[in-house]
Formats: structure tokens, C-alpha cells, sequence
């Protein structure tokens, strides 16, 4: 290809390096989308370090969403019952600030809200954190990051003293035990699974042990897969560990110098003798023991997780229990080693760095923390107490804050909370009851542009210069190489000119992202995840590098804790003592299956973008629910034959497929399916909102349901709403 830009994958954690050539090139014929339009070409970048050339159907196809269905201009509307009408930028900041000045007077800063996401650049976290935090002095920033790796996040705190994933990618290549629990990794981040698929291919002494429920892909292609039944990840980690000390696998000199709180996970541990926790789980003994006998004979372990194990009310717990295996037998610190979360989005990782969630500030610091805050306040150049001392609002906080009428501005951008969020009924419904709430998008229509009074076009992936973090800190220069469509803006850039309208002129006088992304890497300065040595004019001239990487000195950036000294008062990792909650929504005789949700392929999220494009809704056209062969006879029902899930809080309806990748007990269906793309189909209508309390991470992954088999085939209830796109046309001038 001629005339390339080197960037980032948009889509997930993995982060794949792509490069993008210009529709048209001499000689060469224009691929178009189905609406005649020009398509950008797109192909794996083989210098990029975290992907070496390779991407999955998500990146190849990201270039023929960038023009569909895109909100060009502002519009407002009164009510949400009225129609938008189109304005002038200079008519909706306005209006902005003046709904933002309002609620400061007669609520108080903390009735302001803003609900981000992990598809922003670093750059757009930053400027959001500074106008929430810093100028308008509330911690009420969430992003959909609580809702796919804040559990990680206080795992890696309350463990390791700090966040921060410390291994590399290049593990994956090191390992002699993969240990992947609650993760799809081959369908949800396919390029590391790939990686790890050829490094056991060169090396049949690999073991590969997965934990999950369902067998996914991933689980096929495993060692050993231990199908434990949902909610039993801590009783079975436990057992684990129990083994590793009755054969003495643990790593002693390594815990006496470099851990505390053993004595408490001890007492713990004493509760899970193997015939327990199988019969717990639901496994052999004999498949424990094996899972123990893998993990303390390697030489190296290299655990891996996702959502299967942040989702869930005692995620934190998980997380920590997952860390308990490493530090007790010195598995951290070194290559083909490690505790490793991948994170689901893009950016997740930059958000953290930044500070995008509610209890959080720039530069891994937390709101709790006194010196913390008055660094920020210092830095930022605002009045000693202007950052709130309690954090904000977390995701679902939101909520519960909507419905209270505490809540009397909300600001989202770049997502999606009428499909992502738990229990959508009771979510939807405190939408509606906002007072006034900005939807700052790329895409219209989306099912959340519904409850918004303004919708503010945000420039996306191609149109905007930024940074992206990946899940192994690796960070990546994603410069534009496009014009912004309409009179679409930068996230940063809208959240600046509003501060500059509020009167913080000099707090907001930037010129271009490059200017932010240099005002935020000093925050950086000594902490873990210190970027002080990068610029845009570096990663443009190097390549994506990882952090830490200060502007002097050299450090090892493949890995942290390699000398085994930790960022905790006493320099000591910690062991962590949880026992199992189980499920925060057991079956019942009332609802007697449990469902369990997950990710396929092709899809994305909520499908803003790949819903959009022809290949990966032809590769994923409707939704369904996996049944076992068992519950199915039992409630009288066969293949393609459609079932009303019920919960106690929200229906959905699914063509089943029945197939003996779950135990009996257990039904799955995908969570990508809104109102916008299927009737009735909506995972999140049947999910729960019972939190983590110390990541307060909902738990998506599992509740309790009921079965009711529809009489009447509903095959046309899934086909896409062709009304609402033409509606969208409409509005759009089209
Ligand atoms: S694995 Fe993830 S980052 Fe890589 S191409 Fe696919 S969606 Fe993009």
C-alpha cells in the first residue's frame, strides 16, 4: 500500500497495530461499501511489537463503518418526546454551559455527571478528568471501564500496591503453563490466542489449563478444561492452592522475603480439601489435581483472565485469589510469568492512566489519597480542597442517582449505557427521568441517543490524533488521517472549549493533542506507570513503546516487580484471605437455570460500529440461547425452537441452540443485541445490578432465569429495524 498511516486497532485490548492506505491509489481498484462509498484499506502492521502483522475481522473491517450512519452536526431537543432539530456548535455550548452553571447553583457540583468510555484517547480521558475533577470540583467521571475491568484494577491496588498489568506479550511466548480463566481469549482477543496457539505448537510441553463454564473455542482447544459451574472460581482457586501446599509446590524463600498476610490465606485454605471444592465446582478430583500438578510443576505460569472473572460481585476476590496462586509460588517478576488481565477496550488502560473512573486521578493516584489530591490541585492550578475528597459516582451509581433526582446533568460520550448496562428496564427507565442529559457520539442513531436532549457529533478513530494504551502498556500513536465527517469535533476538544466557556481559560488554552498528551505524561512523574520520556513527536518517529518509561535513566519496561519489590508501604505484595460468596442470584425453584452472557467473534460491544458492517452480520445475524440437550427435553423444546427468558426483573426471547458446551443448569446467550439491531433480545433486559464492593463492577456474567417456550416461531422479531435507521436518515438530511 502507498501513502500508509501506522495506527492502533480501535476495537479491543489487544491492540493490534494496523496500517490504513487511502481508498483510491493509482492502478489499484476503489473498494466501495453498499452505499457507493469509498472504503479505506486496511491491513495488519507487521513492525507493530503487540501483533506482528496479524489482526482479526474486527480491524480488517474497521474501515467500512467509518462513514455510516454518522452524527454530523448538534441538535437539541426539549423533551425527549420531541423530535431533535439541528443547531449551530455555538447554540449547544451555550446551552451546555448554561444547564452546567445551573446545576452547580442549585445542586451543588455533585449533581454534574459525566459517563465516558475506553474508546477515548488518553487525550480525551485527560481533559475530561481535569474539567469533572479539577475545575468543576466533582469525582462523578465514571466510564464503561467499571463495567470490564475495574475489578482488575482494585485486585492489582490491594495486591501489588498499585495497578498495573506486569507482564508483557511476549510471555505468551515464554510460558510453559497457560492458566486462562473466565476468558474467551480465542474469540474475544484472537491475536494473543493466536500468539499462544503457536508458541504450544513448537512446544507440545505447554499446558494450557481453562476454566470456564461454557466450552468456548478456547476451551476446546485446552490440556485440560475444568467446566466448574458459575460462581465457583474462588472455591476452585482455593483448591488449588490447597494441593500446591500439601505437595509443597510453594515458593518459600520467595514468600518470606517478598509477601505478607500468609498466616490468614492459611486458615483460609484449611476449608478446601479437593473432595469439597470438586463437588463444589461440579469437576472430577481427579481434574483439580491435574490443574494443581500443571501449575506447581511449571517453570513459569502465566495466568490470564477477562470478563468472566471481573464481572462478578466478588470480582476484587477473584482477582486477588487469582494473585494468591502467583505470589505463593513466585510466579511474578519474571519472563513467561505473571498475574495478566486483558482489558476488553481499546483504551481501558489509558482511562486508568488518566484517572477515568470515579475514585480515581491521573497518574495512578487515587481521590481518597490527601497528598494525592492537593498533587493534582497543585498541579492543575486550582485552590488547595478544590477536588472532592469522596469519589464519585460509579456506573451504576448513575442510576440509583437518576432516579433519587440527585443526578441533574448527564454528560455520555463514546458509549452506549440503554444496551451495556445491568438491568436495562430499571435503567431505561431512569434515563427518561433525567433533567437534562448530552450524548456526545460518533454514530446516530444508537439506543442511547433515545434519552438524550443534545447529541454532539465527536470525531472518531481516523479523524482525531491521540494516544492509546494497550492491555500489555504499550502505547500507540493513532494520528488523524482523515477529515472529521460534518461538523464533528474531538472529544477533547468539546470538553476544553466548555472549560474555557466556564471560565477556566488557562487550565484549557491547548492548541492540538500533542500540547495535552505533554501536560498529561507529568503527572506521570514517579509513579508506576511513569510516561515522562514520550510525545506524540517520539511515538510518531519510534513506534508504540511501553511504560514506564521516564525521561531519564533506563528502567525494564517488558515487565514490572522484576526486583521483586512492590509499591506497598512495607515493599511486600499481599496475600489476600476471601472464601467464596458463590452467585449474588442463586438458582431457585421460582428461576431455576442460571444464564451466563459473553462475546462472539465478530461483534463488538453493542455493535455501534460492527453492526454496521455487511461481513460481521452476515458471520453473526441473530442473536440465540445455548441450551444443554437435557434441559431441553426437560422443558420440551429441540433445536431452533424459540424460549421467552424470564427474570425477575425483565424479559428476552431467543431461538435456542442446543449443544452440550454447558452443563445442565446453565444457558448462555450473546450481550451484543440492543433495540436497535433485534426486538426482545436484549442480554442486559435479564442481568442484575449487584455490585463488587470494592470495584463496584456489576456482576453481568450470571443470574437466575426461567424458560418459557413460545408456541408461535418469532423469526421475523430479530430481523434488523430497518424504521429506526429511516428515521435516523430523516433526521440526518440524508
Ligand atoms: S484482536 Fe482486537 S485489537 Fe486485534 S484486530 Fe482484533 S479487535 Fe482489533
Amino acid at each position: 500500500m502507498t501513502d500508509t498511516t501506522k495506527t492502533l486497532c480501535p476495537y479491543c485490548g489487544v491492540g493490534c497495530g494496523l496500517e490504513v492506505a487511502p481508498p483510491s491509489q493509482p492502478g489499484k481498484a476503489t473498494n466501495r461499501d453498499s452505499e457507493g462509498t469509498p472504503i479505506w484499506k486496511v491491513r495488519g502492521d507487521r513492525d507493530h511489537p503487540s501483533s506482528q502483522g496479524m489482526v482479526c475481522v474486527k480491524g480488517a473491517t474497521i474501515a467500512e463503518a467509518l462513514d455510516k450512519d454518522r452524527l454530523l452536526y448538534p441538535m437539541v431537543r426539549d423533551s425527549l418526546d420531541e423530535p431533535f432539530r439541528r443547531v449551530s456548535w455555538e447554540e449547544a455550548l451555550e446551552l451546555v454551559v448554561h444547564r452546567i452553571q445551573a446545576v452547580r447553583y442549585t445542586q451543588g457540583p455533585d449533581g454534574l455527571c459525566m459517563y465516558g468510555s475506553g474508546q477515548f484517547q488518553t487525550e480525551d480521558y485527560y481533559i475530561a478528568q481535569k474539567l469533572m475533577k479539577g475545575c468543576l470540583g466533582t469525582n462523578n467521571f465514571d466510564a464503561n471501564s467499571r463495567l470490564c475491568m475495574s475489578s482488575a484494577v482494585a485486585g492489582y491496588i490491594q495486591s501489588f500496591g498499585s495497578d498495573g498489568p506486569p507482564c508483557s506479550y511476549d510471555d505468551l511466548d515464554e510460558t510453559d503453563c497457560a492458566f486462562l480463566i473466565g476468558t474467551n481469549t480465542a474469540e474475544c482477543h484472537p491475536i494473543l490466542f493466536n500468539r499462544l496457539q503457536k508458541h504450544r505448537k513448537k512446544n507440545r510441553k505447554v499446558k494450557m489449563v481453562v476454566i470456564d463454564p461454557r466450552r468456548t473455542p478456547t476451551a476446546e482447544a485446552a490440556d485440560l478444561h475444568l467446566a466448574i459451574q458459575p460462581g465457583t472460581d474462588i472455591d476452585l482457586l482455593n483448591g488449588i492452592a490447597y494441593l500446591l501446599m500439601r505437595w509443597s509446590y510453594q515458593d518459600s524463600l520467595f514468600m518470606d522475603d517478598c509477601t505478607s498476610n500468609f498466616p490468614a490465606y492459611v486458615e483460609v485454605l484449611k476449608h478446601y480439601p479437593p473432595d469439597i471444592v470438586a463437588s463444589r465446582c461440579g469437576i472430577e478430583v481427579k481434574d483439580l489435581e491435574m490443574a494443581a500438578r500443571y501449575w506447581g510443576q511449571a517453570e513459569n505460569v502465566l495466568s490470564l483472565w477477562s470478563m468472566g472473572v471481573n464481572q462478578s460481585w466478588e470480582g476484587t476476590a477473584k482477582v486477588r485469589t487469582i494473585i494468591n496462586l502467583h505470589l505463593m509460588t513466585g510466579q511474578v517478576g519474571k519472563p513467561g510469568a505473571g498475574p495478566f488481565s486483558l482489558t476488553g477496550q481499546p483504551n481501558a488502560m489509558g482511562g486508568r492512566e488518566a484517572g477515568g473512573l470515579s475514585h480515581l486521578l491521573p497518574g495512578y493516584r487515587t481521590v481518597k489519597d490527601p497528598e494525592h489530591r492537593a498533587a493534582m490541585e497543585q498541579f492543575w492550578g486550582l485552590k488547595p480542597g478544590q477536588i472532592a475528597v469522596r469519589p464519585g459516582r460509579a456506573a451504576w451509581d448513575i442510576i440509583t442517582g437518576l432516579e433519587a433526582g440527585e443526578v441533574g446533568f448527564l454528560w455520555i460520550a463514546a458509549t452506549n449505557p440503554a444496551v451495556s448496562f445491568p438491568d436495562l428496564d430499571r435503567t431505561k427507565a431512569a434515563l427518561r427521568r433525567s433533567p437534562f442529559t448530552i450524548y456526545q457520539e460518533a454514530y446516530y442513531p444508537t439506543e442511547t441517543s433515545a434519552y438524550a436532549h443534545v447529541l454532539l457529533p465527536a470525531a472518531q478513530w481516523s479523524e482525531k490524533a491521540g494516544v492509546m494504551t494497550n492491555s500489555e502498556r504499550r502505547i500507540t500513536l493513532c494520528p488523524a488521517f482523515r477529515k472529521a465527517k460534518g461538523e464533528a469535533r474531538a472529544d477533547w476538544e468539546i470538553f476544553a472549549e466548555v472549560g474555557r466557556r466556564l471560565g477556566f481559560i488557562e487550565q484549557f488554552a491547548f492548541k492540538n493533542s500533542a500540547e495535552v498528551y505533554d501536560e498529561f505524561v507529568q503527572t506521570t512523574r514517579g509513579r508506576v506507570c511513569d510516561m515522562t520520556g514520550l510525545s506524540h513527536a517520539r511515538l510518531a518517529a519510534e513506534g508504540p513503546r511501553q511504560w514506564p518509561c521516564p525521561d531519564s535513566g533506563t528502567v525494564d519496561s517488558a515487565r514490572l516487580y522484576t526486583d521483586l519489590r512492590f509499591p506497598t508501604a512495607d515493599g511486600r505484595a499481599r496475600f489476600a484471605a476471601y472464601h467464596s460468596k458463590g452467585l449474588a442470584e442463586p438458582p431457585d425453584a421460582h428461576y431455576p437455570y442460571v444464564l451466563t452472557t459473553g462475546r462472539l467473534y465478530g461483534h463488538w460491544h453493542t455493535q455501534t460500529r460492527t453492526g454496521r458492517i455487511e461481513k460481521i452480520r452476515k458471520m453473526h445475524p441473530n442473536p440465540f440461547l445455548e441450551i444443554h440437550p437435557r434441559d431441553a427435553k426437560a422443558i420440551g423444546i429441540q433445536d431452533k425452537d424459540w424460549v421467552e427468558v424470564q427474570t425477575r426483573r425483565g424479559t428476552a426471547r431467543f431461538p435456542v441452540t442446543v449443544t452440550r458446551s454447558l452443563a445442565p443448569g446453565t444457558v448462555f446467550v450473546p450481550m451484543h443485541w440492543g433495540a436497535l439491531w433485534a426486538d426482545q433480545a436484549e442480554a442486559n433486559a435479564l442481568t442484575h445490578p449487584a455490585v463488587d464492593p470494592d470495584s463496584l463492577q456489576p456482576e453481568l456474567k450470571a443470574c437466575a432465569v426461567r424458560l418459557v417456550p413460545l408456541a408461535v416461531a418469532q423469526e421475523d422479531i430479530h430481523q434488523e429495524k430497518s424504521g429506526v435507521r429511516l428515521i435516523a436518515e430523516g433526521l440526518l438530511g440524508r
